[in-house]
């Protein structure tokens, strides 16, 4: 007990005794000592009761106690009560404080963010920004269900993902069309969650200009290639020895730039494409396709297997899986040594299907794996010049994949070889039509 208690506690107890015993002497007196003892104890019986009543109803009314003056017990106790009352207060201002700050932070940000309640999806809370970005108001939108009052957006099933929302990268504004934003889910809390969107309209202005530069540069480029292209084709070597050497070189750069712009007209066409035309893809003729470019590449330098063990077709945009596939062989036939084996395999798997092709080539070195599929990003650049490679063959790959919301693993061992693995969902597979479908075929050259 702190001295100060201890002191106003024996006080108390002293003033008891000195009542007491005045009222015992005065009882004495009096020649009736006991009843006086008594009147007197139940005295300080009500005095103490007194107190107690007074200070229960101040601490109900929620009332600040005064500073006390006087030195008792009860004196203490509520200087007791008054410190910490005036403890918490100053706690509270603090974190009033704090918390005022924080919000005039969150209201000051040009990215609208919406705090909601995760079961309900209703907002609790939401900034400036998120009146002209999202259209929200206040507040007549405070408590209003998200996934409803942001309609357009089609909120629901992606608010439903929690933890598992992807970002929404290009989406319009449903306050404004013209904008463009990007959403993102951050869950922070297991009882709310944080819904931030940010205008990307001047990004995807860039990124548009962009792409409308590669694709018009590459497609100015291409006539006058195919002029060069042309008369270079007209030039017999052998009718000029001494130029045999030049012309050939000509006639290999040449074509290593008509494919170079082939493959960024290939690019800007499916960087412009929000949706393909999807279609059955009958995949017997598909990996029979396959095979035969391998040969053909190939020239009898590697031994070509094809394994179709689905029975499943798949269903997206022929050409374009088509490139996307024939990227893939290539590169395995590009970067394996003659007297390597490359196998194109067409496997199910849970209820979607894979395509991967192998090879026993020279691998990929770990650290180059994550930049790999970024355009114009070689492991080793006069490796991939010297196999005619442009450096965009993988980039198509994936933009094909995303396109059919496939994805792409790349498992390599430097000097073992590499699989690159196309993975497909269930929305992208169907019953191969034909009656020989499931027929596994393995098969080598
Ligand atoms: P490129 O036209 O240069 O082949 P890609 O985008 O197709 O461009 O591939 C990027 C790089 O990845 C290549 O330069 C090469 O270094 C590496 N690569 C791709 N496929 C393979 C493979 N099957 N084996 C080894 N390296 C590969």
């Amino acid at each position: 007990m702190p001295p100060d208690t201890r002191a106003a506690w024996l006080r108390t107890l002293g003033h008891l005794a000195l009542v007491l015993a005045a009222a015992l002497a005065a009882g004495v007196l009096a020649g009736h000592p006991w009843p006086v003892l008594a009147a007197a104890a139940l005295g300080v019986l009500g005095w103490h009761y007194w107190k107690l009543h007074r200070l229960l109803r101040r601490l109900t009314a929620r009332r600040r106690l005064a500073p006390p003056a006087g030195h008792g017990v009860w004196s203490e106790l509520e200087r007791l009560l008054h410190r910490s009352q005036s403890e918490m207060r100053a706690r509270k201002r603090r974190l009033l404080g704090i918390l005022r700050a924080y919000r005039a932070a969150a209201a000051a940000l040009p990215d609208a963010v919406v705090v909601l309640e995760r079961n309900s999806q209703r907002a609790l809370w939401f900034n400036e920004a998120a009146e002209t970005l999202l259209g929200l108001r206040h507040p007549r939108d405070i408590g209003a269900p998200l996934g409803e009052r942001l309609q357009p957006l089609r909120l629901s099933p992606w608010l439903a993902a929690g933890r598992h929302a992807e970002p929404m990268l290009d989406v319009p504004s449903p306050a404004d069309p013209s904008l463009r934003l990007s959403l993102r889910l951050i869950p922070y809390s297991d009882e709310y969650w944080l819904l931030v969107a940010r205008d990307v309209t001047k990004l995807m202005r860039l990124e548009q200009m962009r792409r409308d530069f590669v694709a018009n540069v590459s497609h100015e480029l291409r006539t006058p290639l195919t002029v060069v292209h042309g008369y270079l084709d007209l030039l017999d070597p052998a009718e000029h020895p001494e130029w045999a050497q030049i012309l050939g070189e000509l006639q290999r750069q040449s074509a290593r730039m008509t494919q170079l712009v082939e493959d960024l007209l290939t690019l800007s066409r499916l960087e412009a494409q929000e949706r393909l035309q999807d279609e059955p893809v009958p995949m017997a003729p598909m990996l029979a396709t396959l095979r035969r470019e391998a040969e053909a590449l190939s020239q009898g330098r590697h031994t070509v297997a094809v394994e179709d063990q689905a029975a499943l077709d798949l269903w997206g945009s022929t050409r374009e899986l088509h490139s996307a596939f024939s990227n893939l062989v290539s590169n395995a036939v590009r970067y394996t040594p003659a007297g390597g084996a490359i196998t194109i395999r067409f496997a199910r798997e849970g209820e979607g299907a894979v395509l991967s092709v192998r090879d026993t080539g020279a691998g990929i070195p770990a650290a180059h794996l994550p930049r790999i599929t970024e355009r114009f990003y070689r492991v080793s650049t006069s490796r991939s010049r010297d196999s005619g490679g442009t450096g965009l063959g993988l980039a198509i790959v994936k933009h094909v994949l995303n396109l059919h919301q496939a994805r792409l693993e790349i498992e390599s061992e430097v000097g073992r070889g590499s699989v690159f693995s196309c993975h497909f969902g269930p929305e992208r597979v169907q019953p191969r039509a034909r009656p020989d479908a499931g027929r596994a075929e393995a098969a080598g050259t």
